[in-house]
Formats: structure tokens, C-alpha cells, sequence
């Protein structure tokens, strides 16, 4: 199957839901990035600014680049100027650098706050219960150059599609809870970027804005083991 023919059979899938597609071009070369871009992708995802930063030159500037990997603070800096959505903001700490590299650039960078709703200790993000409680933290308001516009979150890497349901479900209530709620001005529940390869279908189902795919698009990735 060709990259064309992937990104043509998942759209096919997407279509009937608001969901749009975030092709995950991390390892990738530029020429398959390229070639995702040629048949007609403009989304992609990486998720580490590094290599962001040496492909987003490269390629054409009508690409909107999405961080949805583990962002430090001392990185934001080198994506702030161009950065469309950061998917992965899991302390306040890393907001406020946002916020202060969104000034330098004279932007507002949107952002959606990422919410631990895996099993697994080691993904990052926010327990429901800290998000509940930022949004009344008044030192959200201070922040101008950046907005909230959702939330993101990664399922349990298992094949147990019940279990993947119902964590994708607690972040879709957490999610319409907050909506219904008052936010802060630099807030809003609007997207929802839940799904990636082996669990977007359920990700849908569930009520995702945005679907991360990498591998049913390119193939498995190859990392370099220098
Ligand atoms: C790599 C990655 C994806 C895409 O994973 P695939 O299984 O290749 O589709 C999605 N989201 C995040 C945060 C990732 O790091």
C-alpha cells in the first residue's frame, strides 16, 4: 500500500465525524513527508522539537506542525515561531514558557492540556483532578500568548479494546465536564485528540476531534540505533 492510498482509506474513515487527521511523520524522511504532502496532507505531528526543527525548513509552509511529544521547557523556544497546536502541555510550569516564548514571537499558541487517563505510570500528563483545579488557578489568567483549546490523551498500549474504550470515555467526560463549566477567558473545550494506529477506530467512536497516525500510514518506523 502507498502513503496516497493509506491517507485516502483513513479520510474515508474520518468522513461523518468532525475528526481531523494528524499524520505522525516523526522518523520519517522528508521525501515520505513529502510525498503525505503531495496527496494533499497538510497536518503532521512530531514529537520531538529537534527533529521539527531540521524538517519544518525543509518542507512546504502552508504545513501545519503539531507537538505531541514530551515538551521541555528549554525547547519551546525553537518551535514557538511556527507551532500550530502543542498537544502535549502537562504542567503549569511548561504553560508559562509557552506563554513566554508566545510573547517573544507575538503569538498566541494554542495548546491542549494533556490528561493521564492510561494505567501505565510512565505517560505524562494531568490526573482529571489537577485539571479540575487549574482551571481555577488564577495564574491561568495571566497568560496571554497562550490558549487552551482541549485535551489530549494516550490509551493503554494493549489489545484489550474495553479497557481502551473506557479510558478513551473518562477523557471524553472529563472533557464535556469542563465544557459545561466556566473557563477561564484563555479557554475552551473544543478538540479532543484522542487515537493513534491501533485504537483511532475506537478514538472515533468515542467522540475524538484529532487522530494521531503514524504506523497505518508509513509502515513501522525504523530508528536508528546510533
Ligand atoms: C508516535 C505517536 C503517535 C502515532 O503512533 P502510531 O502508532 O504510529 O500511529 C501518536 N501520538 C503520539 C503522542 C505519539 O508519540
Amino acid at each position: 500500500m502507498s502513503i496516497k492510498s493509506n491517507i485516502k482509506d483513513i479520510l474515508g474513515e474520518l468522513e461523518g465525524s468532525s475528526a481531523k487527521l494528524i499524520v505522525v511523520s516523526k522518523t520519517q524522511p522528508i521525501e515520505k513527508i513529502q510525498e503525505a504532502y503531495n496527496a494533499g496532507q497538510r497536518i503532521f505531528g512530531e514529537n520531538k522539537p529537534q527533529e521539527m526543527m531540521s524538517k519544518q525548513p525543509e518542507l512546504p509552509k502552508d504545513i501545519e506542525w503539531h507537538m505531541i511529544g514530551h515538551l521541555q521547557t528549554n525547547k519551546v523556544k525553537y518551535i514557538a515561531p511556527y507551532i500550530s497546536l502543542i498537544h502535549s502541555v502537562d504542567s503549569i510550569k511548561l504553560l508559562k514558557e509557552i506563554d513566554k516564548q508566545g510573547k517573544r514571537a507575538d503569538r498566541i499558541i494554542p495548546c491542549l492540556l494533556q490528561v493521564h487517563i492510561a494505567a501505565e505510570e510512565t505517560k505524562f500528563g494531568f490526573s482529571s483532578d489537577e485539571i479540575k483545579s487549574l482551571i481555577s488557578d488564577p495564574s491561568l489568567l495571566e497568560l496571554e500568548n497562550v490558549r487552551i483549546i482541549g485535551l489530549m490523551g494516550m490509551a493503554t498500549f494493549t489489545n484489550n479494546s474495553v479497557q481502551i474504550r473506557s479510558e478513551f470515555q473518562s477523557l471524553k467526560s472529563l472533557f464535556e465536564e469542563l465544557k459545561m463549566s466556566e473557563l477561564p477567558r484563555n479557554m475552551t473545550m473544543k478538540e479532543l485528540s484522542m487515537g493513534m494506529s491501533s485504537d483511532y477506530q475506537i478514538a472515533l467512536e468515542e467522540g475524538s476531534t484529532y487522530v494521531r497516525i503514524g504506523t497505518a500510514i508509513f509502515g513501522g518506523r525504523k530508528y536508528s540505533t546510533n
